[in-house]
């Protein structure tokens, strides 16, 4: 009886000192950054609304990356375009930003990209010894003989050729294993398009979209562009997320939106 009890609680230490060492949760930042340059406002009646809902619209598009610090680690969001992208490519390599926060490309330890699109995937070849994240329904396009139309794969070569670390996700993907940065499924744009949540203890959680909607009037009258891969699931992926940023009392930022994205501070600074 003595020795059950003894073992008991020496399980119930072991309990505690885990429960110790999760309670000193890692730091989170997140970081905005500027990957591709920003044409004129974009007139978005004609492509961007199946129903023109917005006759005479004009809007800022922007195309933003972005890394997060979890602890010690890093992790970088979406690539933008590259320098092949003429006037839409970025005034600075995203290797070059992150070299004026001090992170080295070798630090960066997941790429996670929330879907195959030009402007998301340019730079990610930066980033060789990353674990390339990525949808499997873009993941397994990619790879296809024949990609979808006007889909490269040539940003991902390295990992096509098995030479990098991938994981294919087909739901939700909780990056660090504790429920700080969640890849969080929002198929539509594209068959494997994510979104990344990221929690923050100073600004809260941060839904970062990825392209499940291009601008603030598509998320809140739950519009949806001629050119998505599957309309049903687009107005299902919005539905998501809107009634996941009420439970979370979180905060979206529409990547391509420059309204939106000038809610997090400006590079060099981080939200916390
Ligand atoms: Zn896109």
């Amino acid at each position: 009886m003595r020795a059950l009890t003894s073992v008991a609680a020496l399980c119930l230490l072991a309990a505690s000192a885990s429960a110790a060492a999760q309670g000193a949760a890692a730091e989170v930042t997140l970081t905005r950054m500027e990957c591709g340059t920003s044409g004129d406002p974009t007139e978005v009646n004609q492509r961007f609304s199946d129903i023109f809902a917005y006759p005479g619209l004009k809007l800022q598009f922007v195309y933003s990356c972005y890394l997060i610090k979890h602890g010690a680690d890093y992790m970088v969001w979406d690539t933008g375009f590259n320098e092949k992208a003429g006037p839409r490519a970025p005034k600075a390599k995203l290797v070059d930003q992150l070299a004026q926060v001090n992170v080295k490309p070798e630090q960066v330890k997941f790429v996670g990209i929330s879907h195959y699109h030009g402007d998301h995937i340019g730079q990610a070849g930066s980033f060789p010894q990353a674990t390339l994240l990525i949808g499997k329904g873009d993941w397994d396009g990619l790879n296809a003989p024949k990609p979808p139309p006007g889909i490269d794969p040539s940003s991902f070569a390295h990992w096509i050729s098995g030479g990098g670390k991938v994981e294919s996700v087909p739901t939700d993907k909780d990056v660090f294993g504790d429920g700080s940065v969640v890849m969080i499924a929002t198929p539509g744009h594209t068959p494997g398009h994510h979104s990344l949540l990221v929690k923050l203890a100073e600004t809260g959680p941060v839904i970062l979209s990825g392209d499940f909607v291009h601008f603030r009037e598509n998320y809140e009258t739950v519009g949806a562009p001629w050119f998505n891969f599957d309309r049903a699931q687009t107005l299902a992926s919005i539905d998501r997320v809107k009634k996941l940023e009420a439970n979370l009392k979180g905060k979206v930022i529409i990547q391509h939106d420059a309204r939106d994205v000038s809610k997090l501070p400006a590079f060099p600074a981080a939200a916390k």
